[in-house]
């Protein structure tokens, strides 16, 4: 094996010791080799997946999702029960939102976070209780609004001061319509998002709690909103909502972030009930060997503990809790295939090692452009054979017409990797379909989920005919 790192390689990344071994922190928990070099997910061999729905394909392990989001539940129903408070899990479906995760993530035990009318539509026609969702978003349109009134959004999360006017004329217009036969709640029930200012640790927009960003209620406004909220003969204030941002490592954003709320929280318990608190999600997994995330369960102590010791200090008990996790549940759970194409070395600089490999896929910006969006790394590997070859350094590059589109930025790969090989990249499985486009006409790959030796599809994929039939100057429609 080549153990010589290439020089063009990040600080971080080190050759790896097996070109074929897997590691556990970056795949989902059932990718194994098998004993013809390929690999399998959910039981499924990658051969038969690519073979049967083609590439790009993301593919989803459901035992990787069950067991993830009953893990975080687990792990912060028992750390809270520890400071004598409750858990309300909310998925945040952003992340990754098909019919059947939604049914899976209910059955674990957890509500439904949407954002959208699209996406509220999705979770409903799903099958979830209406009153087990949560309605996000700093412009929701007066349609959604009365949509989600109608239908009994559990709650409402209110984004400004300018939203809750939006809201109370929603809401008046809806009981006015109500009747016996679409009957609504006598109240909605609503969260405020507030800002910290908590800067947290993570690209820049990724973080959401600054000042000066479009999300939420500035803290020095927030006791004139909750007022106005309690105010609301048809409105009930549930508590404070924040989201600090995403792929968050460390412990000392959501500190300060819970600090600053609880002080909030506290003073307006002087003047009403507040029920909750929602700390929101954001919690940072691994993309490659350079990441270290804290363990589940140690993050969910430090926050328990953080809880405490900010409900001591302002003197009030700790709420029941609700988080907002989307990345942790579902990102390891994805991987998506690729086929690959051209290779083309290049020279940078002097000397012979001096060389990056581009290895070009079937798919790029338009299945996964986080990349290009965040300077997000991700991790690649051989998975439709064995190799025996020595690694070599690799740029893996997507199709499309862009010198940013890349997939990997860097990494290595087996130095014999060539045309018609599948690569996998791990931890694909939060915002990537969901980010999706159809940029370069590429049609968005499928998503599949495997389990037991069975793959089964969750969304279909596009063909070049589903492009052509959305264009009226080809259907005359
Ligand atoms: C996106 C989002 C989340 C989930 O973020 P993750 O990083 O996927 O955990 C939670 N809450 C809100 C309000 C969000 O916008």
């Amino acid at each position: 094996m080549n153990t010589r790192a290439n020089p063009l390689a990040p600080d971080w990344l080190l050759p790896p010791q097996d070109v074929n071994a897997l590691d556990v922190a970056l795949w989902p928990d059932t990718t194994a080799r098998e004993d013809d070099g390929a690999v399998r997910i959910g039981g499924v061999s990658v051969l038969e997946l690519a073979e049967q729905y083609g590439t790009p394909l993301y593919v989803i392990d459901r035992a990787t999702v069950v067991a993830q989001a009953g893990r975080v539940r687990e792990a912060f129903s028992q750390a809270l029960a520890t400071v004598d408070a409750e858990l309300t899990p909310y998925y945040a479906s952003k992340a990754l939102l098909t019919a059947d995760v939604v049914r899976w993530m209910r059955d674990a035990g957890y509500n439904i976070d949407v954002s959208t009318g699209g996406e509220l539509a999705i979770a409903i026609a799903a099958g979830i209780d209406p009153a087990r969702i949560g309605l996000h978003g700093n412009n929701k349109s007066y349609a959604e609004l009365r949509a989600a009134i109608g239908i009994g959004v559990g709650t409402i999360v209110v984004d400004s001061l300018d939203e809750l006017r939006l809201l109370s004329a929603a809401l008046t217009d809806a009981h006015a319509e109500a009747d016996a036969r679409h009957p609504i709640a006598d109240r909605q029930r609503v969260r405020l998002r507030v800002t910290t200012g908590v800067h947290a640790s993570t690209h820049e927009f990724l973080a959401t709690a600054r000042e000066d960003q479009k999300f939420g209620v500035a803290l020095a406004d927030v006791d004139e909103a909750v007022a106005a909220i309690r105010a609301e003969e048809h409105l009930e204030f549930v508590g404070l909502h924040s989201h600090i941002g995403s792929q968050i490592f460390d412990a000392a954003g959501f500190d300060q972030a819970i600090g600053r709320l609880l002080e909030v929280h506290a003073r307006l318990a002087e003047t009403g009930p507040v029920p909750e608190l929602n700390i929101g999600g954001g919690f940072g997994i691994a993309y490659t060997e350079a990441d270290q995330p804290r363990s589940i369960e140690t993050i969910a102590t430090d926050i328990a503990q953080a809880l405490a010791s900010a409900a001591a200090r302002f003197g009030v008990p700790v709420p029941r809790i609700a988080i907002e996790p989307g990345r942790l549940i579902v990102g390891r759970s994805g991987v998506t295939l690729y086929e690959v194409g051209t290779l083309k070395d290049v020279q940078v600089g002097e000397g012979a090692d001096h060389v990056r490999r581009y290895v070009s896929v079937d798919g790029g910006m338009s299945d996964n452009p986080r990349p290009e969006l965040y300077g997000a790394d991700y991790h690649a590997a051989l998975v439709s054979r064995r190799s025996e070859a020595d690694s070599q350094l690799v740029r893996v590059v997507g199709k499309h017409c862009e010198s940013g589109d890349i997939v990997v930025n860097d990494d290595y790969l087996p130095a014999d990797v060539r045309r018609g090989d599948l690569l996998a990249v791990a931890d694909t499985g939060a915002y990537c379909f969901s980010l999706s486009s159809n940029y370069n006409m590429l049609p968005r790959p499928a998503i599949v989920a495997v389990e037991d030796g069975e793959a089964r599809v969750l969304v279909h994929g596009e063909s070049i005919e589903t492009l052509l039939a959305r264009d009226a100057g080809l259907t005359g429609i």
